[in-house]
């Protein structure tokens, strides 16, 4: 299968060398030429099958250069990881609604599902593509994702990662997990402003020729563990699948009935994998994208403008504290016919004016198959509380946007379909927020927090969030965005 560039579909490459480049020459997001379709006896297999064979058998039709034993090998390594029987457990928790927990893995966030996979998959493609210079990754985080790929990268052999993320953007636990991060080829720095500024001065680095021939004489290549590297995005499919084929396990639905997946939302990368999943066949009725006050992706949902000109939250689910969606390009290149030239176009207007608007038919196009609406504070504080109160069921504040936001979508529409809420994080995570939704009573420590959170619910900590307070601090620098490409060769002088 050919991978093509979002800006430029002349380019094309392997999955492997997508995966190896993260980011195509043009600054492009590589996508398949095709998607592969599922037939009901794939379906009929897949029930059958674990969570790991699941996300190999899927992963098989879009990584046609690895092989399904060779996947297999990789999935069983990265959610062995994951602690529970399940890594991505679908809980019930009331009439037609269910919750997917895509936070098993060791950051105790959905990012673990993808990131725990890249190493494998990138290790395996520098292998397959004769790669002989070693592979620094440069991430920008809104907090889960630099974790994660932290834990996924540490130590794996030819590979450095380094990890910025905003000094104002992140929750305490967040910057605890990062500051303390173990492995020695690893470096963490906070960027002073918020994840836009962490991105774009990212962004800027990979488009920078100075410095990747600088970075090149010292035998290193540039590669992204962000939302962007289709690595990140294929494992994500999987589990749209899995939990379709759990609901039909359940009994819930027969094949062919068609779910709602309502996602909280921020770089677009965790719904758009659920919109390869149904362009791969798999029976949808709506994707629900939930956002929080930051409803750039709302207002583009529903007018057909991506307009970034406007005010930034800082809100309690911080990894969706984000103006601009950057897997949102992929959305756009599939729904304009994989129009390169247009999509070109429009993300070098966001670039300059901020903004673009796509046409009437393609906006028709997109609410089709895509519903949206946001959550403020209060109602996500009252959405936290509300589900406590109802079956016992903690959710994160991240999970209670979309739960939020999927109620309101319910009850507007009227729309009964089975539902499937996405959750994004351990409560654990934010638990300052999340006690104080539940109690009314704040606690700032996090660490106290936790402990209360415990107390009021019975909910059990996750194990890789226990023992943190004693770790040690390994980075604490702080840095202006116009340093970061200093940065990034300091590391590699000290190596
Ligand atoms: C990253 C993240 C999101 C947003 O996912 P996107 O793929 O960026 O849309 C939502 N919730 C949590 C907890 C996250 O870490």
């Amino acid at each position: 299968m050919k991978y093509i560039s979002t800006r430029n579909k002349n380019y094309s490459c392997t999955a492997a060398e997508a995966i190896r480049d993260g980011l195509a020459n043009d600054g492009g997001l590589f996508v398949p030429e095709t998607i592969p379709s599922l037939s009901k006896a794939d379906f009929e297999k897949l029930c059958e099958m674990s969570y790991e064979e699941r996300a190999a058998f899927v992963l098989s039709k879009f990584l046609d250069d690895y092989s399904y034993d060779e996947l297999l090998g990789y999935t069983k390594n990265a959610y062995g990881r994951f602690y529970g029987e399940d890594p991505c457990p679908l809980v019930n928790v009331d009439e037609n609604l269910y919750v997917l927990e895509l936070w098993h893995g060791p950051t105790c966030a959905f990012k673990d599902m993808a990131l725990t996979m890249l190493p494998h998959l990138l290790v395996g493609a520098r292998k397959k593509t004769g790669e002989t210079s070693k592979t620094l990754i440069l991430v920008a985080t809104s907090g889960d994702t630099g974790k994660a790929a932290l834990e996924g990268f540490r130590d794996v052999e030819g590979v450095d990662i380094i990890v910025f993320y905003p000094s104002q953007g992140v929750s305490d636990m967040q910057k605890l997990q990062m500051r303390t991060q173990q492995g020695n080829n690893v470096y963490v720095c906070a960027i002073e402003g918020n994840f836009d500024d962490a991105q774009s001065a990212v962004k800027t680095i990979f488009n920078d020729d100075e410095i990747k021939a600088k970075l090149l004489k010292k035998n290193y290549k540039l590669s992204s563990a962000n939302s962007i590297n289709w690595g990140r995005l294929a494992p994500q499919i999987a589990y749209y699948i899995s939990a379709y084929c759990d609901l039909l396990n359940f009994e819930e639905i027969e094949f062919g009935d068609k779910v709602n997946f309502c996602v909280p939302s921020g770089n677009f990368g965790n719904i758009l994998a659920g919109y390869y999943a149904y362009k791969m066949g798999l029976p949808v009725n709506k994707f629900i994208c939930a956002s929080n006050s930051n409803k750039v992706l709302t207002d583009f949902f529903k007018s057909g403008t991506y307009d970034r000109n406007r005010e930034f939250y800082k809100t309690m689910s911080p990894s969706m504290d984000i103006l601009i969606s950057s897997n949102l390009e992929r959305l756009l290149f599939d729904i304009s016919n994989h129009n390169d030239v247009l999509t070109k176009e429009r993300m070098e207007k966001l670039k300059k004016e901020g903004k673009y608007t796509i046409s009437k038919e393609e906006l028709a196009e997109i609410q089709k198959i895509f519903a949206a609406g946001f959550t403020t504070e209060e109602e996500t504080k009252a959405a936290i509380f509300s589900e406590n109160d109802f079956d016992g069921y903690v959710m994160d504040t991240h999970t209670a946007v979309a739960m939020s936001t999927y109620d309101a979508y319910a009850q507007e529409t009227e729309d009964e379909t089975p539902a499937v809420i996405v959750s994004t994080a351990s409560a654990y995570k934010f638990p300052s927020d999340v006690l104080e939704a539940i109690t009314g009573e704040r606690e700032n420590d996090a660490f106290k927090a936790t402990e209360k959170l415990n107390e009021e619910t019975a909910l059990e900590i996750p194990e890789p969030l226990k023992g943190l307070k004693d770790r040690e601090v390994r980075f604490s620098d702080v840095i202006n965005k116009a340093d970061v490409a200093k940065a990034v060769l300091d590391y590699i002088d000290r190596k």
